[in-house]
């Protein structure tokens, strides 16, 4: 069975001391929720496996109180060049030093408000996996596609250029987040059997790409104005293997209640 991930995604929000002050209160819900080993370290019980993904600036101090903790760290891009003459990006081995096991890659902002391509996200998802790190590919259409009819053909577009340079072995550790352009933060979210049946077909691409049975290992998660009150509604369809939390995850008390719903449909609850 597949670990299901929620992963926050802070986008451009919280200076270093926001983020510890969210850390601090954080914390202690979070292990009232994950039960009282969770804060014990390696091989204590993860369900679901959580992440933060603070703006740059914030990693190594998040990574830094978070260590200890079933709480991970990620960053919401990458440049996938190793170093070099390249003003204002960041390299896979700064974010490793800085304390990142996963990179979020083509968030639809990203596609949208700095114009990143499909061949941008193929090379930001290659040099994650090279790097040892784990990609959160986003992929999702606009309102016009989905007026057009086009959702199918877009998500799968986006999910085989964004997988086109990935191996066989590498897609258990790829996570393809399936973020519906219209639907993120706009407190509109998908209808959860829309979101299953467009995450069916995703699965059904990389299928086909790296055959049959290959998506059984990857994790595909929802995300679109996802909150403690809508999360179980996606949780319910096991094709959904968790979500990308934008808004609701600046709040920590919100956010932990998004773990307590989640940890309602673990299988031994
Ligand atoms: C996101 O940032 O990926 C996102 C889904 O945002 P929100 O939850 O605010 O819609």
């Amino acid at each position: 069975m597949r670990l299901p991930l929620l992963a926050a995604n802070w986008k451009m929000n919280k200076t270093i001391g926001d983020g510890l002050a969210f850390a601090g209160a954080f914390i202690p819900e979070m292990l009232n929720v994950m039960g009282e080993k969770a804060g014990q370290g390696p091989g204590s019980p993860v369900w679901p496996e959580l992440l933060i993904c603070p703006p740059f600036t914030a990693i190594p101090a998040l990574a830094a109180v978070l260590s200890g903790y079933p709480v991970g760290v990620g960053a919401q891009d990458v440049f996938w060049q190793e170093k070099g003459a390249f003003t204002g990006e960041v390299s896979t081995a700064m974010l490793k030093d800085a304390g990142c096991s996963y990179v979020i890659v083509g968030h639809s902002e990203r596609r949208h408000v700095m114009g990143e391509t499909d061949e941008m996200a193929r090379k930001k998802v290659r040099a994650v996996l090279g790097s040892g790190m784990k990609p959160i590919l986003c992929v999702g259409e606009t309102i016009e596609q989905r007026e057009k009819g086009d959702t199918y053909r877009v998500c799968e577009t986006m999910t085989r250029e964004g997988l086109g340079e990935v191996r066989g072995d590498e897609i258990p550790r790829a996570v393809i987040a399936y973020e519906p352009v219209w639907a993120i933060g706009t407190g509109k979210e998908a209808r959860p059997e829309d979101a299953r049946d467009v995450i069916r077909h995703i699965r059904g691409t990389v299928d086909s790409m790296f055959g049959s049975g290959a998506s059984e290992g990857m994790r595909v998660l929802y995300g679109g104005s996802v909150k403690s009150a809508n999360i179980r509604a996606f949780m319910g369809y096991p094709e959904i293997d968790g979500a990308l939390v934008g808004g609701a995850s600046l709040d920590p008390i919100e956010f932990a209640k998004l773990v307590l719903e989640v940890r309602k449909g673990r299988p031994e609850a």
